[in-house]
C-alpha cells in the first residue's frame, strides 16, 4: 500500500534567543468570488500567475515560540471547527515534542474560529490545562460586548457566540493586554480592521526580528498583488486594506522577515514590491538551525 500521508506539518526557525516553530492545523479552500473589491476572473487571473489551480485552499498555520523554560503558543488553529481538512495542530505539536500542558501562554492575534477554535476540544473543555491566555484588550471587549453584537446583523452574530465559547473556559486564566508588551520578549503591534483588535507579534530584535502579522493575508497570491482586496470576514474592509498597505510597505522599508497564519506553510517569507503592488518571497527551507 502506497502511503499518501505527508510529513509533519512543522518547520523550525531561529530568530535570536527564540526557537520559532511552524505547525500546520490544515487548509480551507476559498472561491474566488468570496473575495471582494475584485472580480472572480481576476482573483483566477492572478492565482494562475502565481502557478496555483483549482481548488485553491489557503494554509492554517499556528507558531510555537520556545525559549529556555518557557513556551508560547501564538493562536491555536481551527480545533474541531474547520472540518476534515483541519484542525491538526495537537498531532503536529506532538510531533515538535510539545505536550498540551507544556504550553504556559497561548497569544492570540484575534478571536476568529481557525485561531482560537483549538483552546477547546470536543466537550467545551480547554486544551491548554496550564496555559495562561493572554489577548489583546481591544479584541475580548468587543467580542463581549452585547450591543456590539446587536449593531452587527445576524449573519455576524456567530462568531460573537463562537467567540465567548472557545475562551470561556479560560476565563480565571485570561488576561487582557493593552500597551505593546503582552509577553516578555515580543511586542505587540495594533493591526486593526479584520477585527478591531487583531494584532501582530514581533519577535526578536535589530535585524534579526519576526513579525507573525495573524490575517494580514487570507489570500496571499491576491493580495500581496492587490493589497485593496478584502474577505467577508474583514469587520471593517477598508480599515483593513488601509491595515495591509501600510504594513506591506513597512515590511519592504525594513527588510522585514513576516509568518502569517494563511500565507503558505512554513508560513515564513519577506515582502518585495511587484509592479503597483507587492509580492511575497518565501523563506527557503533550511535544514540547519543556529545553536540556541
Ligand atoms: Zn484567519
Amino acid at each position: 500500500m502506497i502511503s499518501t500521508e505527508q510529513a509533519p506539518g512543522i518547520y523550525r526557525h531561529r530568530i535570536g534567543d527564540v526557537l520559532v516553530t511552524v505547525l500546520h492545523d490544515g487548509e480551507l479552500t476559498i472561491s474566488p468570488s468570496f473575495l471582494q473589491n475584485t472580480t472572480a476572473a481576476e482573483v483566477e487571473a492572478l492565482m494562475r500567475a502565481a502557478g496555483r489551480r483549482p481548488p485553491f485552499n489557503t494554509a492554517v498555520n499556528v507558531f510555537l515560540l520556545q525559549w529556555p523554560g518557557r513556551t508560547v503558543l501564538v493562536d491555536t488553529g481551527y480545533g474541531g471547527f474547520g472540518g476534515p481538512t483541519a484542525g491538526r495542530l495537537l498531532r503536529n505539536l506532538q510531533e515538535a515534542g510539545v505536550s498540551t500542558a507544556d504550553i504556559d501562554a497561548v497569544l492570540l492575534t484575534h478571536i476568529h474560529s481557525d485561531h482560537a477554535g483549538g483552546l477547546i476540544d470536543a466537550d467545551g473543555l480547554a486544551v491548554f490545562a496550564e496555559a495562561e491566555l493572554v489577548v489583546p484588550e481591544v479584541e475580548i471587549a468587543f467580542w463581549y460586548d452585547d450591543a456590539n453584537m446587536a449593531a452587527l446583523p445576524e449573519f455576524r452574530h456567530r462568531g460573537f457566540k463562537f467567540a465567548r465559547q472557545t475562551t470561556a473556559p479560560y476565563a480565571d486564566r485570561t488576561r487582557r493586554f493593552t500597551g505593546t508588551e503582552p509577553l516578555p520578549g515580543i511586542e505587540a503591534i495594533p493591526l486593526p480592521g479584520h477585527t478591531p483588535g487583531h494584532t501582530g507579534y514581533f519577535v526578536g530584535t535589530g535585524a534579526d526580528r519576526l513579525l507573525i502579522w495573524g490575517d494580514i493575508f487570507h489570500v496571499p497570491d491576491v493580495q500581496a498583488a492587490r493589497p485593496e482586496v478584502t474577505l467577508p470576514y474583514d469587520l471593517d474592509p477598508a480599515r483593513a486594506a488601509k491595515t495591509r498597505l501600510e504594513i506591506l510597505e513597512r515590511a519592504v522599508a525594513e527588510d522585514m522577515l513576516v509568518a502569517g497564519m494563511h500565507m503558505h506553510f512554513p508560513g515564513l517569507g519577506r515582502i518585495a514590491r511587484a509592479g503597483a503592488g507587492f509580492v511575497v518571497q518565501p523563506q527557503v527551507w533550511s535544514s540547519e538551525l543556529p545553536p540556541g
